[in-house]
C-alpha cells in the first residue's frame, strides 16, 4: 500500500493541476485550429481535399514507406492489408493474444480465422521461436501454401503487432514467414514513431497499418493508414477504399466491390498538424517514460523499456505487479483516486467470438494479462 501511495504521488508530480489524470489524451498545440479553418473555409471537408493528399506525402517521409493510403480508421486499413494480401473466407492468420481486438476483428471482417501464438516478454510483441515452434509442429507446405494441419486450412498471413508502441523483432519475424511462404502485415497501430534497427515500424512486411484514433500518438479524431514499399500494391489499396470508383470525370464506374474506406479532408488536416510535431512529442514521451523507469527502479518495481535494436515511442507505460491479486488493488487503487490506469487487453483467445480460434503455447502472454498495468502516459502541456 505504501508503494502505491508512493506510485500516486509520483504520476500527481508528473501531471501537476489535474484532477483526473487520462491514461493518453491528445495534444493540440500546433497548427490544427489553422488547417481546420483552411479545409471549413474553402469548403473542402470530405474525402477530396488538399490536405488528403499533404498528409500521405508527410507520412511516406516520415515512415520511407514508399505509399501511404489514408483510411477512416485503423481497423479498415488491415482489412484492406488482409484482403490484398490474399486472405479469403476458409483462411487463418497468424497473430498474437495479448492485442487490441481490432487485430482480430479485421481478420474475421475477410472470413477467416485468426490463430494466436505468444508474445515475448522481451518486447510484449509476437515472439519469433514461438512462432517458429508452433509452425514447425503444426504445419505442412503444401502447393506453396502453408497448411495448419490441425485444420487443414491455409495461414496466409502472419500480423505481429509493436505493442504499446515496443517493436517486435521483425526481422526475425520476416524470416520466418518467408520460410512458411506467409505475406508478413505489421499491426503498426500503435507505432508510429517507433523504429527496429533505425528503419520504422511498419514498413517490413508487405504492408504495415497506423492508427490515428483519439488516444494514439498523432490522432485525426479517427484515422489509419496503410503503408506499402510496393506501389502497385498501395494503388489497388487506394482503389479498394474509394468504392473501387475508375478514374472518369463524369462518369460512376465500379470495377470490383469496394469500401467506403477514406478519410475526409478535416480529419486529415489535423494528421497533418499533428505531424509537423511529432518529433518533440517523441522526445517528450520517452522523457516521461525515463523519469518512470528511475522512479520504478528506486522502488523495485519492475517497468518496461524498450528492447536490444529498438527506438520506442512509448506511446504507453508499462509496469509489471507480483500477481493478479496485485495488480487488482493497484487498478483499484489509483482509479479510484483519480488516476486512469489499467490492465491488459483481456487476451483474444479469451472474448467469446475468438475463444474456439487454435492457440499455441501462450504462457507468455498469460503471464503478461495477469501482472501488467498501463500508466498514465500523455505528454503534458510542458515538461
Ligand atoms: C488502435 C489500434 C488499432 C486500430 O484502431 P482504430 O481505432 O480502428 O484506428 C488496431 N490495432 C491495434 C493494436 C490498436 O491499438
Amino acid at each position: 500500500m505504501e508503494k502505491f501511495i508512493a506510485i500516486k504521488h509520483f504520476i500527481r508530480a508528473l501531471y501537476p493541476n489535474k484532477e483526473i489524470i487520462p491514461l493518453h489524451e491528445p495534444l493540440f498545440v500546433g497548427n490544427e485550429l489553422k488547417y481546420l479553418k483552411e479545409c471549413i473555409e474553402t469548403n473542402f471537408v470530405s474525402s477530396v481535399g488538399p490536405f488528403v493528399d499533404r498528409f500521405e506525402n508527410m507520412i511516406e517521409e516520415y515512415t520511407g514507406a514508399k505509399k501511404a493510403v489514408v483510411c477512416v480508421s485503423g481497423t479498415n486499413a488491415l482489412h484492406i492489408a488482409l484482403l490484398l494480401a490474399g486472405v479469403e473466407r476458409g483462411d487463418e492468420v497468424i497473430t498474437q493474444p495479448l492485442t487490441f481486438v481490432a487485430t482480430a476483428n479485421a481478420i474475421a471482417y475477410c472470413g477467416a480465422n485468426p490463430v494466436f501464438v505468444d508474445v515475448s516478454k522481451k518486447t510484449l510483441g509476437m515472439d519469433p521461436d514461438k512462432l517458429e515452434d508452433y509452425l514447425i509442429k503444426n504445419t505442412s507446405i503444401s502447393k506453396g501454401y502453408c497448411i495448419n494441419k490441425i485444420s487443414g486450412k491455409r495461414i496466409k498471413v502472419c500480423v505481429p503487432m509493436h505493442t504499446f508502441g515496443h517493436p517486435v523483432e521483425i526481422e526475425a519475424i520476416n524470416d520466418i514467414c518467408i520460410r512458411f511462404h506467409m505475406e508478413l502485415i505489421e499491426d503498426a497501430a500503435e507505432s508510429l514513431g517507433s523504429k527496429y534497427k533505425n528503419r520504422h515500424t511498419g514498413t517490413f512486411g508487405k504492408f504495415g497499418i497506423l492508427s490515428f484514433n483519439g488516444n494514439k500518438t498523432v490522432t485525426t479524431g479517427g484515422g489509419g493508414m496503410i503503408l506499402t514499399n510496393n506501389v502497385k500494391l498501395g494503388e489497388m489499396a487506394k482503389h479498394l477504399t474509394t468504392q473501387a470508383k475508375t478514374h472518369h470525370p463524369w462518369e460512376y464506374i465500379h470495377d470490383e466491390i469496394g469500401y467506403n474506406y477514406r478519410m475526409p479532408n478535416i480529419n486529415a488536416a489535423l494528421g497533418c498538424a499533428q505531424l509537423e510535431n511529432i518529433d518533440a512529442n517523441l522526445k517528450k514521451s520517452r522523457e516521461i517514460a525515463d523519469k518512470y523507469k528511475k522512479f520504478f527502479e528506486s522502488i523495485n518495481i519492475s517497468f518496461f523499456s524498450e528492447s536490444e535494436n529498438c527506438f520506442s515511442n512509448y506511446w504507453l507505460n508499462a509496469i509489471f505487479l507480483k500477481d493478479r491479486t496485485e495488480r487488482d488493488a493497484f487498478l483499484e487503487y489509483t482509479n479510484s483516486h483519480g488516476v486512469r490506469t489499467r490492465p491488459a487487453w483481456r487476451l483474444m483467445n479469451k472474448l467469446s467470438m475468438f475463444q474456439n480460434c487454435l492457440t499455441g503455447d501462450i504462457s507468455n502472454a498469460n503471464q503478461i494479462e495477469d501482472t501488467l498495468v498501463n500508466l498514465p502516459s500523455s505528454i503534458p502541456g510542458k515538461l
